[in-house]
């Protein structure tokens, strides 16, 4: 039976049992203290991007715990918080120049959330308090995200009656090499909702390009476009929600990249820090941050986690962006996207109602969520460790994964379906 003192996520104790204990891990390899060893096909929840155990960055960190762990940011600053602004400055899209951060992505987007409604609150706009966001949305689990989420696939809807209502739009249809008048329904979606409720609007959150732990949803960056000027036309602040698209996950450094925009306000954590350790970033554009800016002190932001900025985590942060650039991780990534497409793209089978490929993620969805039974299990079997949800059995793996490495996820996520 299992111990229930440690509580799991997501699932059922009484049927839960957890059989594995990880060790250690190495590259994309977790190591079990029973001595196996599995390919991460998910890099812990899409953040291990360098993979486990990169010495640059374990370095990182025993170099900044010597010196300092933690301090408050609260009327305090320190090297690796304004070296970590200043980086993200220079790598986000152009004009996100101010950074506020948090301890996790669902944090971070309580704070891009938060920021939007009092942005307009600063203005004297006070009906624009609501927000907007899309169907198959996941933005996190806390009571601000779960309100944006998918209200009805989205894990949540047990906890409606704590909720404030949002408005959300179709998810986006046309995929990402769709052309402009594939998308042209899309946007008239868009267009539609903003017409009836842009009064009460503060921001329109989107997951850029792919919408991820809703369904793998991949669409066209021409939407985003559209979704621009809309915002414009409506004064909607564009708030885009790169927590798992950030750092590589699409082929571009952020998913912003693809489309040639910038958004209001830009969410990143996972990749930050390489998984490492938990830390978010909200990077909003001038434009937000003057509407802060004032002699009234009643107009400040008014949110302050006790972990923002802190010193391991800025450090961590710095460290992975370096190895990033220094390593060509975009080169890596681009040839992971080959690696992906020729493997999975042309996969067919009477179980398996689409393939889908951008960037580093590659997704299996099937008709049928009972057709990944036991698909767990037969993927340990096969040396792999894979976790699929509902009708998606999908990888992100870390960009350090070899193309043999990710041929062996690829081929074990096929084979489940050509041998069983
Ligand atoms: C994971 C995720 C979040 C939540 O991040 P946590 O660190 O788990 O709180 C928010 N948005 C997106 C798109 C995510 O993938």
């Amino acid at each position: 039976m299992q111990d229930t003192r440690l509580w799991f996520p997501y699932a059922q104790m009484k049927h839960l049992e957890v059989n594995y204990e990880v060790d250690t891990g190495e590259g994309p390899y977790i190591q079990f203290t029973n001595g196996m060893r599995l390919l991460d096909a998910t890099c812990s929840w899409w953040c291990m991007i360098h993979g486990y155990r990169h010495p640059d960055i374990t370095q990182a960190i025993h170099e900044q715990a010597d010196k300092l762990a933690h301090v408050m940011l609260g009327g305090l600053k320190n090297r690796p918080a304004v070296e970590l602004a200043n980086k993200l400055v220079e790598i986000t899209p152009e004009g996100l120049n101010h950074v506020f951060f948090s301890d996790s992505g669902s944090v971070g987007m309580e704070v891009a959330m938060k920021m939007a409604v009092q942005y307009w609150q600063n203005q004297g706009r006070t009906e624009k308090a609501k927000l907007a966001s899309l169907i198959k949305a996941y933005h996190g689990d806390t009571t601000g995200c779960m309100s944006v989420c998918d209200p009805e696939e989205g894990m949540h809807s047990l906890f409606s009656g704590l909720l404030p209502t949002q408005h959300f739009a179709p998810a986006p249809e046309a995929g990402f090499d769709a052309i402009a008048e594939e998308v042209t329904q899309d946007i008239a979606n868009l267009r539609a909702l903003f017409e009836q409720h842009h009064q009460e609007i503060a921001g329109f959150i989107v997951e850029p390009l792919l919408q991820a732990a809703g369904g793998l949803n991949m669409y066209s960056p021409i939407y985003l476009q559209e979704a621009r000027k809309l915002c414009d036309e409506f004064e909607i602040l564009f708030i885009f929600d790169e927590v798992a698209t950030g750092f590589g996950r699409t082929g571009k450094l952020f998913a912003a990249d693809h489309a040639g925009i910038t958004p209001d306000i830009m969410v990143l954590s996972k990749g930050l820090t390489g998984g490492y350790i938990g830390h978010a970033a909200t990077v909003a554009n001038d434009r937000v941050f003057d509407g802060f800016w004032d002699d009234d002190a009643g107009k400040a932001f008014m949110h302050g986690p006790t972990f923002m900025g802190n010193p391991l985590a800025c450090a961590v942060a710095l460290k992975s962006i370096e190895v990033f650039e220094r390593d060509d991780y975009l080169g890596k990534i681009a040839q992971l996207n080959q690696v992906l497409q020729q493997e999975l793209l042309s996969f067919k089978h009477p179980e398996v109602k689409d393939t889908r490929v951008l960037g580093a993620t590659a997704v299996i969805e099937v008709h049928d969520a009972a057709s990944l039974k036991d698909v767990q299990d037969f993927a340990i079997s096969q040396g792999v460790w894979l976790r699929p949800f509902g009708r998606f059995l999908y990888t992100m793996p870390p960009y350090i994964i070899t193309e043999d490495e990710l041929k062996q996820i690829t081929s074990t996520m096929k084979s489940w379906f050509t041998e069983k």
